[in-house]
């Protein structure tokens, strides 16, 4: 697996602004694992990722109640961005079917953000979707460090 250089950001804006550096890079059908503890600026990143594919920024907020958003964008064959949060559940794969992930990992024209990934997520990913890990870890200073693993290596 390939890892980018660790970034430090010092702001929701710059951890933003990250997110915006990813999206340049995704394709449709990518999906985003976003790893890291509560408030560690997942949500943030998923701002500038929609940002970056030619959507409404704030229009992004946590989806910790509804588990799902999806969010309409455009930058070439990308349509939307869902954006998972699976804080709440257990990941049992019947769960995760239930939440209609089998169909939002499998859509061709979309990009899915999933915070709080849980193993079996990778059972409803296509074998042939890329699949890009992000970790987030807050410092002592309350800047965040962010590592990116390209896809490549499941
Ligand atoms: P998560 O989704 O991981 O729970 P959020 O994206 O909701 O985290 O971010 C939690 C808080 O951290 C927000 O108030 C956000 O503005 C802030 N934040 C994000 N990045 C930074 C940073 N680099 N420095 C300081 N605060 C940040
Ligand atoms: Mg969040």
């Amino acid at each position: 697996m390939t890892a980018a250089a660790p970034v430090r950001t010092r702001s929701a804006d710059a951890t933003e602004g990250e997110g915006r550096r990813l999206a340049a890079r995704l394709r449709a059908g990518d999906v985003v694992n976003l790893e890291g503890d509560l408030a560690a600026g997942k949500t943030t990143f998923v701002r500038g990722l929609l940002g970056g594919l030619g959507g409404e920024a704030r229009q992004v907020s946590s989806p910790s109640f509804v588990i799902l958003h999806t969010y309409e964008c455009r930058r070439g064959t990308i349509r939307s961005l869902h954006h998972v949060d699976l804080y709440r559940l257990h990941g049992t794969p019947e769960e995760l079917r239930e939440v209609g992930l089998e169909d939002t990992l499998s859509d061709a024209a979309a990009v899915t953000a999933v915070e709080w990934p849980k193993e079996a997520v990778a059972t409803w990913v296509p074998i042939d979707a890329r699949v890009w890990r992000v970790r987030f870890t807050v410092e002592a200073d309350d800047s965040r460090m962010i590592e990116m693993f390209e896809p490549g290596d499941r």
